[in-house]
């Protein structure tokens, strides 16, 4: 059973200062998920987490994440700045973006960010750009075809189609990349790949490992670059549904020790860093949006109105997503009601769940829906004139931190020009 991480009485008392709807996030438990992690890779001395902005990109959970050893993985110029103004600097910034730029690469360059690129032609437009290589440089594999793992009755547990996917260098070009990066000064090498989401499997990162492994043996051995870090980035993922189980994360940690000893070690690559760019396993289950039920509608399906919509927490109108919903005091009552829980949106895929089993709702019920601390927030829109909500942070003393404000009409008119 999915539990919420506060109670009812905790909950009542936030609304009182906060009105709902707003994004909960839990302080505890995010430093524990990183202790984990670290724990998990502490036989990599370099190993390093570089936390995906993008998953949510909000100051008070990245300065938490900096203080548990975490840097930080940006995508675009204001996950940069963002990244700067919390204090992440120099090699504590990777920067992983495509179709990128000019003025991006300088500033990753200035604030002294690892570079990722994405793309052969990339090389030529950084030297154009900055005038110069950086020593050290990372590129981004893309082995094509399909990614499968462990076969089951039910299908494959984690397939994914890095063949259809815009992101990386073919095998070609990343030896032809490494020997023209080198030519061109650089002198420490990365690589790194993303070849499937939200994996439920401990065996994605160990099998990524593998063939990263794998690749960087061969292109040290071909091209006498000297490769320093392999970043096996996001995908580790978390179990949406109740019925799923959480990945190990000690277990995965050994099964990319495992490949380690066996691929780098021989090699004689054993100084080699480890790195990771996770955002829905730090994040994911360690945030909640909070929202009220404010309407019941009985139709050809029984609805229930609340009072946050899909531009607050778009997976489920996106993808299709399951977030498990709890209503807050009843968690020990019956499921034996029905509902489609829906926002307010003039849109009708605006909907957290679809005939869902849930205990008895009434107005003004407090929901829980779990699970949206990554890609939650942060994919939050503005369509209908709907402002952003909040985000809070429930400390480990109890007290809950103010981390964003909501958005008021304002902010959704400062960028209109009425004259
Ligand atoms: C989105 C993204 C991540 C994080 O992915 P998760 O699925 O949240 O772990 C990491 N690296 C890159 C380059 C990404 O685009």
């Amino acid at each position: 059973m999915k539990k919420p991480f506060l109670s009812l009485d905790q909950l009542q008392a936030i609304t009182q200062t906060y009105p709902t709807p707003f994004h909960l996030y839990d302080e505890k438990g995010i430093r524990q998920t990183a202790r984990n992690l670290k724990a998990a890779f502490a036989w990599n001395p370099g190993f390093k987490e570089y936390f995906a902005v993008k998953a949510t990109p909000t100051p008070g959970i990245l300065k938490l994440l900096r203080e548990e050893g975490c840097g930080v993985d940006c995508s675009s110029l204001t996950e940069l700045m963002l990244s700067d103004k919390c204090g992440f600097h120099g090699h504590d910034i990777m920067f992983s973006s495509n179709e990128t730029p000019a003025g991006e690469y300088q500033l990753a360059e200035q604030l002294g960010a690892v570079i990722n690129l994405d793309d052969f032609t990339h090389i030529d437009f950084l030297k154009e750009t900055l005038g110069y290589i950086p020593e050290t440089i990372s590129c981004r594999f893309n082995p094509g075809g399909v990614f499968q793992l462990g076969e089951s009755k039910e299908g494959f547990q984690v397939m994914d189609t890095p063949g259809d996917s815009k992101y990386g260098f073919t095998k070609d070009q990343l030896f032809e990349g490494f020997k023209k990066l080198k030519a061109m000064g650089a002198k420490r090498f990365g690589i790194h790949a993303f070849l499937a989401s939200n994996t439920l499997s401990n065996d994605y990162y160990p099998a990524l490992a593998g063939i990263l492994f794998q690749l960087a043996a061969d292109l040290e051995r071909e091209t006498g670059c000297d490769v320093c870090f392999i970043n096996l980035s996001g995908g580790v993922g978390i179990p949406y549904r109740p019925d799923q189980s959480a990945n190990d994360i000690a277990a995965i940690g050994a099964g990319v020790r495992e490949q380690f000893e066996k691929i780098l070690v021989p090699a004689g690559m054993g100084d080699v860093s480890i790195y990771t760019e996770l955002g829905r396993y730090m994040l994911g289950p360690n945030g909640c949006l909070v929202t009220k039920v404010l309407h019941f509608k009985h139709t050809y399906k029984e609805y229930v109105g609340v009072d946050a919509c899909a531009a607050n927490l778009m997976r489920p109108a996106m993808y299709g997503a399951y977030h498990h919903i709890t209503v807050m005091g009843k968690e020990d009552k019956p499921s034996d009601h029905t509902y489609d829980v829906v926002g307010s949106l003039c849109e009708n895929n605006d909907k957290f769940a679809i005939d869902r089993e849930l205990p008895e709702i009434e107005t003004g019920d407090l929901l829980v829906i779990h699970d949206s601390g990554a890609h939650g927030f942060s994919m939050g829109y503005n369509y209908n004139g709907k402002l952003r909500s909040a985000e809070l942070l429930l400390r480990e003393d109890g007290s809950v931190k103010l981390l964003r404000r909501a958005e008021t009409p304002e902010d959704y008119f400062a960028t209109m020009i009425f004259d």
